[in-house]
């Protein structure tokens, strides 16, 4: 077993996003002594990058119940996801809302997004820019009260096992070498996903989703699916996981997506092929289809002032607009610098903003802004905006297969003793789609969970 082992707990978590910190918090308050390692030198993983949001039901916000939630993920996830992963996330979800409540985080209201018949999705209060970044700092104000030490600059490498078969020992790559961590009830793997991992896209994604464009945290690498997959870990829905979301721009490498405030999005051909206001992931996966994959993005200064008063508009920002005093002007513009095909690209606008004022659009059929909520204004106000953007991801679905008590499941349908897992880089509760907000929901219910279990393991 090599040397003594350079820090000893209860349970070792691995990464400090929404899923790391939950479970800490939850392992320590079990009287759990926890130490949480983390790659990169400050906590910045996906979580602190997102908009925060996380559905749940049966709140003071969202009174709407269970099984309507479950309902709702149903459609979402196209009726096919590990039917005991969601009853987990819609049975906790309440009182995971309550908890967050105790530990400081407060919530601003609820915001219904496509797929969604109610409004589920809670936004994190007081965050100027990031509701994530909101959520991830109170979490880490709560872990460091409870004496949880937060090791940064440390890279979980390999996970190993002890005479029983027990996973118990992590070895860390640190500025000092790589360490022996030991955990003397359980580790808790909550890396994220591996959005940036191009060797794992190309194995197990779809030709063409190489291409996607991840605008995730660095550590998002797929290095907790790495390990536990040395271990003889299953995985669950990792081919349907591997899926684009929202547009994002390859200029900047930053998020874009003013199509719920009204953008409407064409092709390079000047052709519209979506409803713009459907499930963002359904934009990206048609536009994977599209002549280079190119997804323009038009919309007027209404339409970008409402955009920028929304969380979506302070969160995805940075990315390069063109801008024109006409519309004619705008779309020679994205000509000379995607190849836009203007003339049709006009036309296209005309037969658009006649069917939205007609509260009809017979191609595409958006009716709505965004789930069941706004109408689609016409894009006729100047000056004009445009976006050049491509398919993007925030997040996978798919990752390592998981029991209801958050247990890591081998390859044999056995756990992985003393092996949790939660957050991205699980798999099974998406199955094959994605409720918005039930990313950062997800980590945070199942997160709580595992800490709770990892903490009560022998
Ligand atoms: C721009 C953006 C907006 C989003 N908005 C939303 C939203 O509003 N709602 C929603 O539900 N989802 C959203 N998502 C997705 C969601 O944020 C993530 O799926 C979720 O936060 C993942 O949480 P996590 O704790 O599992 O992973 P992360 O938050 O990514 O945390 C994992 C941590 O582990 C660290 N790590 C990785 N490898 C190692 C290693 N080997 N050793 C030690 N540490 C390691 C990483 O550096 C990272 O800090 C968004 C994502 C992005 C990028």
């Amino acid at each position: 077993m090599g040397p003594e082992p350079a820090r000893m707990a209860d349970v070792v978590v691995i990464g400090c996003g929404a899923a790391g910190l939950s479970a800490a918090i939850e392992a320590a308050d079990r009287g759990a002594r926890v130490i949480v390692i983390e790659s990169e030198p400050s906590p910045a993983g996906s979580t602190r990058l997102s908009a925060g949001y996380a559905a749940f039901c049966e709140t003071d916000l969202a009174p709407g119940s269970r099984e309507e939630l479950y309902l709702d993920l149903l459609e979402a996830h196209h009726g096919d996801h590990d039917e005991a992963l969601v009853r987990l996330y819609v049975d906790h979800a309440a009182a995971a809302y309550r908890r967050l409540l105790e530990l400081g985080v407060r919530f601003a209201g609820t915001f219904q997004f496509a797929h969604m018949h109610q409004a589920w999705g809670h936004e994190i209060a007081g965050s100027g820019v990031h509701g994530g970044a909101e959520l991830g700092r109170l979490l880490e104000i709560a872990a460091r009260e409870r004496g949880i030490s937060i090791m940064t600059r440390s890279r979980a490498r390999r996970l190993l096992r002890d005479e029983q078969g027990r996973v118990d020992t992590v070895m860390v790559d640190t500025p000092a070498g790589t360490l022996r961590f030991a955990a003397t009830r359980a580790v808790v793997l909550a890396s994220g996903g591996f959005t940036r991992n191009l060797a794992l896209i190309r194995n197990h994604g779809r030709p063409g989703t190489e291409r996607i464009l991840a605008i995730t945290g660095a550590g998002s690498r797929g290095d907790g699916l790495i390990m536990a997959l040395a271990l003889g870990a299953d995985t669950a829905y990792l081919t349907a996981g591997i899926a684009p979301t929202g547009p994002a721009d390859p200029a900047t490498g930053k998020g874009a997506m003013l199509v719920y405030s009204g953008a409407v999005i064409m092709n390079r051909d000047g052709q519209r092929f979506c409803d713009e206001s459907g499930l963002y992931n359904d934009i990206s996966w048609a536009a994977l289809e599209q002549p280079d994959g190119l997804i323009f993005q038009i919309y007027d200064e209404a339409i970008r002032q409402a955009h920028l008063g929304t969380m979506l508009g302070r969160v995805l920002s940075g990315y390069a607009e063109h801008k024109a005093d006409t519309l004619e002007q705008l779309l020679g513009l994205l000509q000379q610098a995607a190849g836009l095909d203007a003339e049709q690209a006009q036309l296209e606008i005309a037969a658009y903003n006649r069917a939205v004022r007609r509260g009809e659009d017979p191609g595409f059929g958006r009716r709505h802004l965004v789930g069941t909520a706004g109408t689609p204004p016409a894009i006729a106000s100047g000056p004009f905006y445009g976006i050049v953007t491509v398919p993007g991801t925030t997040h996978f679905n798919g990752g390592l297969k998981v029991d209801v008590a958050l247990r890591v499941i081998d390859v044999f349908g056995e756990p992985v003793a003393g092996l949790y897992a939660a957050g991205e880089v699980t798999g099974g509760f998406h199955g094959a789609g994605y409720l918005s907000a039930s990313h950062v929901g997800m980590a945070l219910i199942f997160g709580q969970l595992a800490g709770q279990n990892a903490a009560a393991s022998a």
